[in-house]
């Protein structure tokens, strides 16, 4: 260890970090409290009766650990799934009187067709170069489907979050697109990593028109019969836009014992998409910050500078827990010495996505140490915010930190109706817990506060 190093991480630190790491490796506090999130409370998205349950009982656990807990108020949109049909019902080699099934969901935001639903052409197309292309004569009155493919050897490599990044554009802008140039309604292919006929939805910018995934599988079926001839779709999506909502942020302080006005946050958002449970996108983020009090208040350690809890509201559909917090706490921002988010899965983590500088970095080695046993160890330098809550704390110069887990099968299961308790490991949410405390820890009590 560098001096500096040593200076900020005395022994007695170390030996208390290391008693964090094992009583994490073996509590099941995170993996208790993810199963009352996901299968007692259920889904969580905002403006919802459950979203607004899930931080009235987070705000109640924290309370219990000796948390000092607020319950700040969220202005949230509120948007309800309805019906979800579709059918191809004119198509090359049709057997008469019959329709071909499609299954699709519909993309956060989406507007509804008549209950009765529309009927159109399909219009297929790859990317949106073809769809500039083929120009409003060619677009105008029909569904347009996005076939864009996802990366699935990139995901299986571990570039997950790469995969994901490229295919991503067509569900936030897709529609969008199409409907610029006067489509009726616009399609994507489910931006996931696994084919089990399963649509995921996501969020999507307004485009004032119907939206909806359908699944690998149909976009491949629809895409091979276009290439054949007439495709025709019967769609009905009957979402709605209800009134905006007020939700919660939950901010839950661990108070400092010298420094109690220098902040540590540790956190990971509430809100959730309804088709399941939201276990891995994001229970698993806030029930790895509660813990991270836990085994504080467990073991009698105090920090010295104050750990904060924060289960964000609303990051699935706008980001505004995370914008009314930045607007709310900005002036204590110069104390906020560091911030982590854990918004990316529960599954193995291998260290931590940082957007500090390289001198900070430098200074968080004997932490890492300590988590080398179980491989969480790595370091990875980012570009950009390491989680989407944090983004306007790491824009104001906060060094920001992400769990950064083993992705390879993340996006089999995100936003679909198989983000469940039974894919989270109970000994990976456990490492993840003790990854998000030592850390957590660490830079709430080490010496100085992490350069900026
Ligand atoms: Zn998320």
């Amino acid at each position: 260890m560098s001096a500096e190093q040593m200076e900020n991480f005395p022994f007695q630190l170390l030996d208390e970090l290391a008693a964090i790491k094992s009583a994490a490796l073996s509590d099941d506090y995170a993996y208790r409290q993810l199963a009352h999130l996901t299968e007692n409370i259920g889904p969580r998205p905002s403006g919802s009766p459950q979203a607004k349950a899930a931080s009235e009982y987070v705000a109640a656990e924290l309370r219990k650990l000796g948390l000092e807990v607020q319950l700040e108020e969220v202005t949230v949109p509120h948007w309800v799934r309805g019906a979800e049909i579709a059918e191809l019902v004119e198509y090359p080699g049709q057997v008469p009187d019959t329709r071909q099934k499609i299954v699709l969901t519909a993309l956060g935001g989406s507007t509804a067709t008549p209950n009765d639903g529309i009927t159109a052409d399909v219009l297929v197309v790859n990317n949106f170069d073809e769809l500039r292309a083929l120009g409003r004569d060619q677009v105008a009155g029909k569904i347009v489907l996005f076939n864009e493919l996802f990366d699935k050897q990139k995901a299986a490599a571990g570039l997950s979050f790469m995969a994901y990044g490229e295919a991503v554009p067509y569900r936030g802008s897709g529609p969008k697109a199409a409907a610029d140039l006067g489509a009726v309604a616009a399609l994507i292919r489910s931006v996931a990593s696994a084919d089990f006929r399963l649509p995921h939805t996501g969020w999507s910018a307004a485009a004032g028109i119907p939206a909806g995934a359908v699944t690998a599988e149909d976009a491949e079926l629809i895409g091979h019969l276009a290439g054949q001839g007439r495709v025709r779709m019967h769609l009905t999506l009957t979402p709605q836009k209800l009134p905006d909502a007020i939700g919660y942020n939950v901010v839950g302080d661990f108070k400092g014992s010298e420094h109690p006005e220098q902040i540590v946050v540790v956190s990971g958002h509430l809100d959730s998409w309804d088709l399941g449970t939201g276990a891995i996108d994001d229970g698993a983020g806030v029930v790895v910050a509660m813990e991270a009090a836990e085994i504080l208040q467990k073991l009698h350690l105090r920090p010295k500078r104050t750990l904060r809890v924060i289960a964000w509201m609303d990051e699935e559909t706008g980001g505004s827990g995370s914008k009314a917090y930045s607007r709310d706490h900005t002036s204590e921002f110069p104390n906020h010495v560091a911030t982590i988010e854990c918004d990316a899965g529960a599954a193995h983590p291998l260290g931590f996505d940082v957007k500090m500088t390289t001198h900070a970095a430098e200074l968080l080695q004997p932490a890492l140490g300590v988590l080398q046993s179980f491989g969480a160890s790595a370091l990875q330098p980012s570009s950009y915010s390491p989680g989407a809550d944090i983004t306007p704390m790491s824009d104001a110069g906060v060094p920001a930190l992400g769990i950064s887990q083993d992705s390879r099968t993340y996006f089999h299961y995100h936003h679909s109706a198989a983000d469940t308790l039974d894919k989270v490991v109970p000994s990976e949410l456990r490492e993840n817990a003790a990854a998000m405390a030592v850390m957590g820890y660490a830079l709430a009590s080490m010496k100085d506060p992490l350069p900026r």
